[in-house]
């Protein structure tokens, strides 16, 4: 495998710090050429002291000028702002970028960055929630590599390998059901964010840590799915599997199922993307089927976790509706993180929200970014008037 030169977009988050870990096992394979946060100066600054990045770029004025005195004396470059995000991308030497940032701000630098011919290896699942359309035709346009970093989508892209010619029958998401599996709406009223930042099997950032509770993250997954594997509606099914093993199937025309089993581990599918489509041998925690006598199922509860079924009814309308619930859902799940609302009146406010904007088809980029916008204002001008 030729050595591969890696940008990490959200190299301080939950991904983007299993990432270089990941890369940090490897030095023959790959390289770090760029890193971009939001606002953790110090841990990028480490970051820098271990990686010697070519380029960083800071989100956050305060910590772009804390980065900017601690490596004045660096040969890493330090840059600001969301412009110079999508800029860096652009850097020649960059074989493939990881989108590890959080929500619809990951669209733009995805964007150019297949636009500037680099493949993607996909953490950041609200881009194609928010556009999978656009993303799928530049994509094709552009001839690069979309590669999911999502460990339900890594699994589905496992089992599909060498299987490119034998259509899908239908494709199994597993979930794990979350904190709250089995709770009541009644339960649900009650629930703090301390319980719901608590989640069972997987230690990842606050937004995708709340998602996973209410369920909203396999909704914005089942959403990922259809765009990354070009099904219908129709073709995707959720099964709630609280020990997350089995990190999905596909169900051939044949009625055979494969499925990809593991322990919970973001490493893989990080390592996966980026080694494609060589596996390469680490020493990351094997799975024991003495560990885990019992693997269970059953069917998710639509009724109690609604956001499933809006982003269900999302996709199937099509046009702006998923870009309508993605922003909804990034102001509810602020607004809850902030003590302002309760758990259950996030599922309200995005079906308001997703009421209250006019449905569209046929989006530009401009019309994409457009409802994003509008759909927060929606959302947050809902929650003031609670
Ligand atoms: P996180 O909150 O831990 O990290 C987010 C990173 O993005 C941080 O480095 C932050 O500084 C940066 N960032 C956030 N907003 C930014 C902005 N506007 N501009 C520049 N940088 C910004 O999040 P995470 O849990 O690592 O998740 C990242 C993405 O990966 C999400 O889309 C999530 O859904 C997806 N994902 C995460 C996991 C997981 O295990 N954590 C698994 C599957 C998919
Ligand atoms: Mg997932």
């Amino acid at each position: 495998m030729n050595k591969k030169n890696i940008a990490i977009l959200g190299s301080t988050g939950s991904v983007g710090t299993q990432a270089l870990e990941v890369i940090e096992c490897f030095p023959d394979h790959f390289s770090v050429s760029v890193l971009t946060i939001g606002k953790n100066a110090d841990l990028l600054i480490q970051q820098v002291q271990r990686f010697h990045p070519k380029i960083v770029v800071v989100g956050d004025e305060s910590a772009y000028q804390k980065v900017k005195t601690a490596l004045k004396n660096s040969k890493t470059e330090v840059w600001f702002g969301q412009q110079a995000l999508s800029k860096a991308v652009e850097l020649d030497e960059i074989d493939i970028v990881l989108t590890a940032i959080v929500g619809s701000a990951g669209l733009e630098p995805t964007l150019t960055a297949i636009e500037n011919g680099k493949d993607i290896a996909l953490a950041n699942k609200e881009t194609l929630v928010v556009a999978g359309q656009l993303i799928n035709e530049l994509v094709a346009k552009k001839g690069v590599k979309l590669l999911p970093v999502d460990s339900e989508h890594s699994a589905i892209f496992q089992c599909l390998t060498g299987e490119e010619s034998n259509p899908i029958e239908k494709i199994i998401l597993t979930a794990s059901g979350g904190p709250f599996r089995g709770k009541s709406i009644t339960d649900l009223r009650q629930v703090k964010k301390e319980q719901a930042l608590k989640h069972p099997n997987w230690s990842m950032g606050a937004k995708i840590t709340i998602d996973s509770a209410s369920l909203m993250n396999k909704g914005l997954e089942v959403i990922e799915a259809k765009w990354l594997f070009n099904l219908s509606v129709d073709q995707i099914e959720v099964v709630v599997h609280p020990q997350s093993i089995i990190h999905s199937l596909v169900q051939f025309q044949d009625g055979s199922l494969k499925g990809q089993l593991g322990i919970p581990d973001m490493k893989l599918p990080i390592q996966y993307a980026l080694s494609y489509p060589e596996r390469l041998q680490n020493s990351f925690a094997r799975f024991n089927f003495m560990d885990y006598p019992t693997l269970s199922f059953e069917a998710p509860d639509l009724e109690t976790f609604r956001n499933l079924k809006l982003a269900f009814q999302a996709l199937r309308a099509g046009g702006n509706s998923p870009c309508v619930l993605n922003a909804a859902n990034e102001v509810v799940v602020a607004a809850f993180l902030n003590d302002e609302i309760g758990f259950l009146t996030m599922s309200e406010v995005i079906e308001e929200t997703l009421c209250q904007v006019k449905p569209q088809s046929k989006l530009t980029l401009e019309d994409y970014l457009y409802y994003d916008q509008h759909s927060r204002s929606v959302a947050r001008s809902l929650i003031d008037r609670l």
